[in-house]
């Protein structure tokens, strides 16, 4: 089977978690573990709002449903997202060669990581998989940023009448931390 192909079935693989996951009440974020037969070993998707594990991320979770192995090294790791910096470290760890990605528009993992260790990053800016965030983080902006630990925004103070509206800060980035770029949900009107 053709990397292309291996791509294609683990995308399908893991959109199909992403939704189980929404269906479920939780995070739309779908992973799976594909072999070079294009077989998928394992599959897993978000389960943090499900269980209250804070580190049942989708990649994490499809690698622990994995379970004891020796192929790690033959394996493509698909996620419909970029993976977090905790994921990330998950799959170089266990030396998987490759990472294919559905989007990584509405957040940014540690891509730099996997490629400093090697890894093929495979992006493939897929429209559903955006969609799927935008709309999740659009509707839910406060069960996206506990995902990823942003905290919660600090008591906007009271508006004095008959003053302008304070234009609010621009949104934080946390590149350097290890938590990726955070795209934060929409402010409520004030
Ligand atoms: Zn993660």
């Amino acid at each position: 089977m053709t990397r292309d192909e291996i791509d294609r079935l683990g995308l399908e693989a893991a959109l199909e978690q992403a939704h189980k996951s929404l269906r479920e009440g939780g995070i739309p974020i779908g992973s799976a573990l594909v072999n070079p037969a294009g077989v998928v070993v394992a599959l897993g998707h978000n389960l943090r709002v499900q269980t209250g594990d804070p580190t049942a991320h989708a990649e994490t979770v499809c690698i622990r449903n994995a379970g004891r192995r020796r192929d790690w090294h033959t394996l493509t790791l698909v996620s419909t997202l970029s993976p977090c910096a905790m994921c990330t470290g998950t799959a170089v760890l266990h030396r998987i060669p490759r990472v294919v990605i559905g989007e990584n528009v509405t957040f940014r993992g540690r891509e730099d990581w996997l490629r400093q260790a090697g890894v093929e990053v495979v992006i493939l800016d897929d429209k559903r998989c955006a969609n799927l965030m935008e709309q999740f983080i659009e509707l839910h902006p406060e069960l996206w940023n506990e995902d990823i630990g942003v905290p919660p925004e600090a008591p906007a103070p009271a508006p004095v009448p008959g003053t302008p509206a304070v234009t609010p800060p621009p949104p934080r980035k946390g590149e350097d931390s290890g938590m990726g770029k955070v795209r934060r949900g929409p402010r409520r009107a004030r």
